[in-house]
Parts: structure tokens; C-alpha cells; sequence
């Protein structure tokens, strides 16, 4: 192994700390939507490095104005009858949180609790959330609307699920985010210029610049000056997008002085936790960041998992499964009204998703209605999606 310098391993040692700012950890239940090139018009599929049942870690943006969306679905089936801790639906996952199925009634809900991630109706656990300030929100959503009464309620159920769909709120956030960046992103791509290429080429003499310690001197100011202005504009931008998050903020300036990784990633941080407090539906986030045409591909593919969710599309246990299934039932007819009134007002017909693809080849005879892979025989079962059955190609 070639021996290297001190400086050269402050190198390495900066690139790995820059590696691991790249890296998201997504927790199952999450929808994941990065940016590329700074940008979500032409963002692509966030890449999977490795995960397991709890979540996945993935890789973001790897350029400084890189943004991460992180959208927390509804991890429970929710009815006027009660609540059923299972959702078929798994749109942008090949694996589905684990949930019990347990059901719960209103009345068994008034003393919803949050501890830590997890939501519990006495020491009966319901689901597990994203993040504790999730947790502690959706507890206290569960809570209200148990203690309301039948009509307020079922009324309350129906602004909770609009919510989902609120594309005025996101772009809001964004747009905040979106007016904080500019002077970030400047700071930090000046900074990871004059740390990278212009660092290298200093130190290697290519530059036209005699290296004493009045120059060393100088790179080493201006560094500091540039490392500096980012972490003060960081902070700004903080408390103006999350005011009261002041732990939050704290973490992050510290982090910020001790790694400075940690500004020249801080726009991809602070998109990470614009929807941290939300519970959206990943439909009202494409619609609001994607051009039309993907806003329409991702559409497709939110209607195929809909209608064939990944099997078993039922909870395997379940203490009422009669109640629960009549829950799940009430939920996925109310879900596919909104799902296609949102889509019509976005001139997409959710029928449209449902039509079979185009046969690869001649021997082509079936296909998994979710992930459209084929086969060369009819009646397989697709494993990428639970063992689904698949359709006929050709009728
Ligand atoms: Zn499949």
C-alpha cells in the first residue's frame, strides 16, 4: 500500500466524510425522492444500497444542492368503524413494513400513546413511525379523533385523508426551501472547489504558485472564511424553515463545525426534514415536484400497486380478522376515490395505468400486474411482489 502523506489523508479522510453526507437512511414506509443535478425535473429513482425489514439505506444527490424528499405514508387503515394496523399498498418498495393487523376501535383508542417511534393503544402496540416527533404526532391525531363523536369523526377522518393530497402545503415548504438555498449553494460549491480540485492542484504544484507559508496561510484562511459563511447561512436557513427545532439546529451547527462535510451537505439535511412532520401521500409529492410526464409514470405505478398490492394483500394474523377486513374494505374504496379524483384533476385516467404492457417478445404469455415484469408461461407467480399471481398477456 503506497504510504501517504498527512495531507493526502486529510484528503481521504474529507472524501469519506463527504461519502457518508451522501448517505440516506430510509425508513420502511418512507417514500424517497431525490434530486439530480439540483434539480427534481429530471430526479431519478434513489438508488438502494442495502436495507432490511426497518428500512434501507440509500444514496442521495452527491453534488452539495442535491435535495432528498422523505414522504411518511400512513403506515394504518383507517374507517368510521376503527383502524386496522396493515396497508396493502407499497408503491415505491419492493418490501412492505411489518405490520401486525391488529384492529383497534375508537374507543380503544382514546388512550393512544406515542413511545419512542412506536404508537400503542395501552401496551398494545399499533404501528411504528418514522421519527419520535411522528410518532408523537400521529399518537395525538389518533387520540382527537377517538374522542370525537360518530359524525365529527368520520368527518375529521375525511379532512385527514384531503390532507394527504395537499400539494399547496408542499410546494409552500419547498418554495421557503427553495428561496433559503441560493446563497448555500454558492458557499458550498466554492468551498468543495477550493478544498478539492484547487487543494490538489496546490499541493501537487500544478498551479503556477509558489508554496510557502504565506500561501498556506492564505488557502487555509479562505477555507475557513468559506467553511464559516456556509455553517452562518446554514443556521439562517434553519431557523427560518424549522424555528422551533432547536435541538435540531443545534446538532446540526455542531456537526457543521466539527465535519465540514456536514455544510457543504446541509441543503440535501434541511430537504430531508421539510416533510419530517407530515404524513402525505407520495402522489401529492410527485405531483408537486415532477413534470407531467413522470408525475404520470409514477402515477401508474401508484395505481398497479394499488389495485394489486404486493401479496399477501391481506394481514397473514389479525385478532378481528371480520373487522378488519371490513376496515381495510371501507378504506381502499375511499382510497381509490381519492386516488382518482386526484389523479383526473391532473388529466390521468386511473384506468389508464391498468392496461397490460407491450409483450417483450414472442414468447411472452403473462405478466405481474405490479412490477409488469413477464414470463414465458401462464399462471407464474411473480417473487419480486410476494408471489402475485400474473395476468395473460394476449386475451
Ligand atoms: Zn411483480
Amino acid at each position: 500500500m503506497p504510504s501517504l502523506s498527512d495531507v493526502e489523508w486529510i484528503f481521504v479522510v474529507l472524501v469519506l466524510l463527504y461519502a457518508w453526507e451522501t448517505l440516506v437512511w430510509a425508513r420502511s414506509g418512507v417514500a424517497v425522492f431525490v434530486s439530480r443535478h439540483g434539480s427534481f425535473q429530471n430526479r431519478h429513482p434513489a438508488i438502494r444500497l442495502t436495507g432490511n425489514d426497518h428500512g434501507s439505506l440509500l444514496l442521495s444527490g452527491v453534488l452539495p444542492s442535491d435535495m432528498t424528499l422523505l414522504c411518511h405514508e400512513v403506515p394504518i387503515s383507517m374507517s368510521a368503524r376503527g383502524i386496522a394496523a396493515f396497508v396493502p399498498a407499497s408503491p415505491t418498495s419492493n418490501d412492505r413494513p411489518t405490520r401486525s393487523g391488529d384492529v383497534f376501535t375508537w374507543q380503544q383508542l382514546t388512550n393512544c400513546r406515542a413511545r419512542e417511534r412506536d404508537v400503542r393503544s395501552g401496551e398494545q402496540l399499533i404501528c411504528t413511525m418514522g421519527s419520535t416527533v411522528m410518532a408523537d404526532h400521529f399518537a395525538g391525531v389518533l387520540r382527537e379523533l377517538a374522542c370525537l363523536s360518530e359524525q365529527a369523526r368520520i368527518d375529521q377522518i375525511d379532512q385527514f385523508y384531503c390532507g394527504l393530497f395537499n400539494t399547496d402545503e408542499i410546494s409552500q415548504r419547498l418554495d421557503r426551501l427553495r428561496a433559503l438555498t441560493p446563497p448555500i449553494r454558492r458557499c458550498a460549491h466554492l468551498m468543495l472547489a477550493w478544498i478539492g480540485p484547487i487543494g490538489m492542484l496546490l499541493y501537487y504544484g500544478v498551479l503556477p504558485l509558489k508554496v510557502d507559508n504565506q500561501t498556506t496561510a492564505t488557502y487555509i484562511v479562505v477555507l475557513f472564511a468559506l467553511w464559516w459563511t456556509t455553517v452562518a447561512l446554514v443556521w439562517r436557513a434553519h431557523c427560518c424553515l424549522f424555528q422551533d427545532d432547536r435541538i435540531g439546529r443545534f446538532k446540526l451547527i455542531a456537526c457543521s463545525l466539527l465535519s465540514p462535510a456536514v455544510p457543504l451537505r446541509a441543503i440535501d439535511y434541511l430537504s430531508r426534514q421539510l416533510l419530517a412532520k407530515s404524513l402525505l401521500h407520495p402522489l401529492a409529492v410527485s405531483a408537486t415536484i415532477d413534470s407531467p410526464d413522470r408525475l404520470r409514470d409514477f402515477a401508474h405505478r401508484v395505481v398497479r400497486d394499488f389495485v394489486y398490492p404486493l401479496a399477501p394483500d391481506l394481514p397473514e394474523e389479525s385478532l378481528d380478522p371480520a373487522l378488519g377486513i371490513a376496515i381495510l374494505e371501507d378504506c381502499r374504496v375511499d382510497q381509490r376515490e381519492r386516488i382518482t379524483q386526484f389523479l383526473a384533476a391532473h388529466n390521468i385516467a386511473f384506468e389508464e395505468s391498468l392496461k397490460p404492457p407491450r409483450a417483450e417478445d414472442e414468447y411472452s404469455l403473462s405478466y405481474c400486474p405490479r412490477c409488469w415484469q413477464q414470463f414465458e408461461r401462464d399462471n407464474a407467480v411473480c417473487d419480486r411482489c410476494g408471489g402475485r399471481a400474473t395476468l395473460p398477456l394476449r386475451v
